[in-house]
Order: structure tokens, then C-alpha cells, then sequence
């Protein structure tokens, strides 16, 4: 069941159900993506129908911003709790490594997600990093290209919202990854 705050409709989830959710998505066969809205998503998807789409089409919306909860809680129809993106990328990491899958990590300034991909090996020895991209590039086609030579099952798009969303929802299907996540400056981070 969705909550819908303010035109845009969160999945109502613990951490712990959105785990699992996204687990299974990880383990599917198919593509999917999850989006993490904070209250400066819900005011750009007002004016950005497009935008506001993508986020509503994603298969699962987490409510990244505390201030996305107090607003469901105002409006009257509560969400079970705040999932920050970042909790829900740490979740989908060790679910990916008790998988020994591949994961691609995409944005950031160059040599952020090289940074980000050895932090994350020394935590989680099963992954496989299968490869790494910077945020600032010109033609999407080519890098779509060069993740989907890369198979990852997981794949960390950082490129800023909206930007990430709409990359996401243009290029996601073609890398072939399982489960794409737009995770804003998550990759900065992990790299510590
Ligand atoms: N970024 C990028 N390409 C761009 C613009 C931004 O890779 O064209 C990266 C930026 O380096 C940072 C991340 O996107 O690592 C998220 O930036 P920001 O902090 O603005 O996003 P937020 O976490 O607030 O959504």
C-alpha cells in the first residue's frame, strides 16, 4: 500500500521490510529501481512532472528525510518510519554480499567511487565490484554501455536528483543490473 505525501507515494515500510523487499528485487530476474525522496525531491516534483513519474513509477519509494515522515504524519496518513537512502544502500550491500554478486558504482567526482568500491570490499569480501564510472560525464549511451558489459546485479547511480532519477529511468533498463538505486552523495561517504 502507498502513502502519497504530497503527489508523490511512499512505499510504508520499516528499514527491515524495505530490506527484504529489496532483497528479493535483487535476487529477481528482471530490472528495477528504488527511489529515496527527501523533502527537496517533493518540491522539485511539483514543478517537474516528469520528475514527479519516474519517482512514482520506481518499485519502491523510501522516505529518505525526516521531514517527509512529519509531513505523511500532518497529513494525516503516518509512515511506519524514515528509511535514509543511505541505510538502504548499507542494507542492499549486505545483501548483495551474502549473494557474492556485482555491484557498479556510478557518480561522484573522479576516483570518489574507486574510494567508495575499496571501503565497501574491505566490509563485504563477497562482493564484486565490477566496476566504477565518474558523475561527470557528457554521452549517457556510452557509460549505459560500459555498465552493462560489466553485469552488475547492483548498481549505485550518484549523480544528484533529479538527474540520477531521470538517468535511471532513460539508461537503467539497458545496463541490466537487477536493482538500480539513485543514492545522491552516498559514494562520497563510503569513501570516507
Ligand atoms: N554529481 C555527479 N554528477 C553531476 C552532479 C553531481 O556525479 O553532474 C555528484 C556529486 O559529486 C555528489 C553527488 O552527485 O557526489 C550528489 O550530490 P548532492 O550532494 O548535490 O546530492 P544529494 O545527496 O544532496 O542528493
Amino acid at each position: 500500500m502507498k502513502t502519497n505525501v504530497l503527489g508523490i507515494q511512499f512505499d510504508n515500510l520499516t528499514r527491515e521490510e524495505a530490506r527484504q523487499a529489496g532483497g528479493e528485487l535483487l535476487r529477481g530476474s528482471d530490472f528495477h529501481y528504488v527511489v529515496t525522496p527527501n523533502p527537496e525531491f517533493l518540491l522539485a516534483a511539483e514543478k517537474d512532472l516528469e520528475f514527479q513519474k519516474i519517482l512514482n513509477r520506481a518499485d519502491l519509494v523510501l522516505p529518505d528525510g525526516i521531514g517527509v515522515v512529519y509531513s505523511a504524519k500532518i497529513l494525516g496518513t503516518p509512515l511506519k518510519e524514515r528509511v535514509a537512502g543511505f541505510d538502504f544502500a548499507c542494507d542492499m550491500l549486505e545483501e548483495l554480499n551474502e549473494m557474492g554478486g556485482r555491484l557498479y558504482l556510478l557518480g561522484a567526482k573522479p576516483g570518489v567511487a574507486e574510494e567508495a568500491a575499496a571501503r565497501i570490499v574491505e566490509k563485504h569480501p563477497k562482493i564484486v565490484i565490477c566496476g566504477t564510472h565518474d558523475g561527470y560525464f557528457q554521452e549517457s549511451d556510452p557509460v549505459a554501455r560500459e555498465v552493462a558489459a560489466a553485469q552488475p546485479d547492483l548498481l549505485f547511480v550518484c549523480l544528484g536528483a533529479p538527474k540520477q532519477e531521470k538517468w535511471i529511468a532513460r539508461f537503467g533498463l539497458l545496463t541490466g543490473a537487477k536493482l538500480a538505486i539513485g543514492l545522491g552523495g552516498a559514494l562520497d561517504v563510503f569513501a570516507g
